[in-house]
């Protein structure tokens, strides 16, 4: 089984990958934890091209080759193997966060994602996708929180550029993720991620076990 979480900043996305997982693997799941951009080699020696220095050199289109190709190499060294092997795979970013950011967010035409998809994913889909929604001036402030009391970055690294952009973009980007989960019901789940970290572990569980049946 293979399964993504996927929203704005600050929603909470790490910390409840990390329970997810924990969860699963006391109900005997073996699960891999992964990540994008990143989660195999080459795509974590790509991450901080895109996530670090000077990020406003890329141009959406460019920007969202780096992210396919790191994608690539995910699905291909790390998400792939494990489904053959009969692990679960659990995803902290995935096909959606393109959708939304460099889609929705940043108006790269949806023909050139969904060609790109076509190319990277080769067949695979995420069984489920839970999104972990929040309004963005909430995450945007637990992110900066999170900014604040991490160890000091050097200059012009560390940072992501998304949490600087205006407010504009992050509500572009929630309207986004709420228009793929509308769109495709079946593989999505909406969370409130305003709720406390516990409720939004339980939230998530129900919804795995309710649609994957662990
Ligand atoms: O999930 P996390 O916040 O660690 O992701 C790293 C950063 O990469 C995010 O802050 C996000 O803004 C950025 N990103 C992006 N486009 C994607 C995926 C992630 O700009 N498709």
């Amino acid at each position: 089984r293979f399964i993504t979480l996927e929203g704005g900043e600050g929603g909470g996305k790490s910390t409840q990958l990390r329970r997810l997982a924990r969860h699963l693997r006391g109900q005997g799941i073996d699960v891999v934890e992964t990540r994008e951009p990143g989660g195999a080699a080459g795509a974590e020696a790509i991450r901080p091209l895109l996530t670090q220095g000077d990020v406003a050199r890329w141009d959406v289109l460019s920007e969202t080759l780096l992210l396919a190709a790191a994608r690539r190499n995910h699905v291909e060294q790390t998400i792939r193997p494990a489904l053959d092997a009969g692990l679960w795979v659990i995803s902290d970013r995935f096909i959606d966060s393109t959708r939304a950011y460099q889609g929705g967010a940043r108006g790269l035409d949806p023909a050139v994602i969904a060609t790109l998809e076509a190319w990277v994913l080769d067949g695979l889909m995420p069984d489920l996708t839970v999104i972990l929604d929040l309004p963005p001036e909430t995450g945007l402030a637990r992110a900066g929180r999170r900014i604040e009391t991490a160890a000091p970055a050097a200059p012009g690294t560390g940072e992501d550029r998304f949490e600087r952009m205006g407010i504009d973009f992050h509500q572009a980007l929630r309207q986004a993720f709420l228009a793929i989960a509308a769109a495709e019901p079946a593989r999505c789940a909406v969370v409130d991620a305003t709720a406390d970290i516990d409720a939004v572990e339980a939230a998530i569980r129900d919804i795995v076990t309710g649609r994957l049946a662990p």
